[in-house]
């Protein structure tokens, strides 16, 4: 069973924990939120629960309060980012075929303009 401790080679542990530099959008208790470094829509921004999680799958398995605070947490920054009434897009890619890259479950939140309707 997957605990949330900290990964020492994880990217998005490090940007939680200070050590990795990241424009920082909002944070809580449990989430952080950053800018995406190579961003797809105008805004784009990472929410990241502070524990780590390998993705959607094993962090709702494991530890679902934190999966629904993640959900929580979207509408808040999508409030604070100015893009809740136009609407905007969830994602949380997961494993090969969606292309994850990162192995620390990360919401997309995308918004700011009309986005395509398939992929980021
Ligand atoms: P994935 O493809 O795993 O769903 O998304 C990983 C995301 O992390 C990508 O959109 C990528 O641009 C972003 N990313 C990768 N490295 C960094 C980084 O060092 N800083 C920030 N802010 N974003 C990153
Ligand atoms: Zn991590």
């Amino acid at each position: 069973m997957a605990d949330g401790q900290a990964q020492p080679d994880c990217l998005f542990c490090k940007i939680v924990a200070g050590e990795i530099p990241a424009t920082v959008v909002r944070q809580t208790d449990l989430t952080f939120t950053f800018k995406d470094i190579n961003p797809q829509a105008p805004v784009h921004d990472l929410i990241v629960p502070r524990a780590h999680y390998r993705n959607a799958a094993e962090l709702a398995a494991n530890a679902p309060e934190l999966a629904a605070a993640l959900l929580t947490e979207a509408a808040e920054v999508a409030k604070a980012e100015g893009i809740a009434d136009g609407g905007y897009r969830i994602v949380f890619n997961t494993d090969a075929h969606a292309g994850q890259t990162v192995f620390h479950v990360h919401a997309h939140v995308l918004g700011g303009d009309f986005l395509s309707t398939f992929g980021t």
